[in-house]
């Protein structure tokens, strides 16, 4: 029977696309609308209310209320790219 080997070489073959196929996603990033590729599971997200393009309880005026259980609901989690968190995270020294 020469099967045999067919079959190791299939499931290799599998084993080694299941690896190098991570769940890549591919949006554009909330901070510099540039478009980038992420991991759903490891990307950095942000919070945003799409009725003011800002996270819920801030308003376009740049003034904070607590955010209403209605902003919260309808928001959504945009992805950061990997550079904007990086500056992100040089403006806020040992924070
Ligand atoms: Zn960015």
């Amino acid at each position: 029977m020469s099967g045999r080997p067919r079959i190791d070489f299939f499931v290799a073959t599998a084993d080694r696309l299941e690896r190098t196929l991570e769940p890549v996603e591919t949006g554009r990033c909330y901070a510099c609308k540039r478009e980038f590729s992420f991991d759903p599971g490891e990307v950095v997200t942000f919070l945003v209310d799409p009725a003011t393009g800002l996270p819920p309880g801030f308003s376009a005026l740049g003034s904070f209320r607590p955010a209403t259980p209605e902003a919260v609901a309808r928001s959504g989690d945009l992805p950061v790219c990997p550079d904007c968190v990086e500056r992100a995270k040089r403006f806020q020294p040992g924070s």
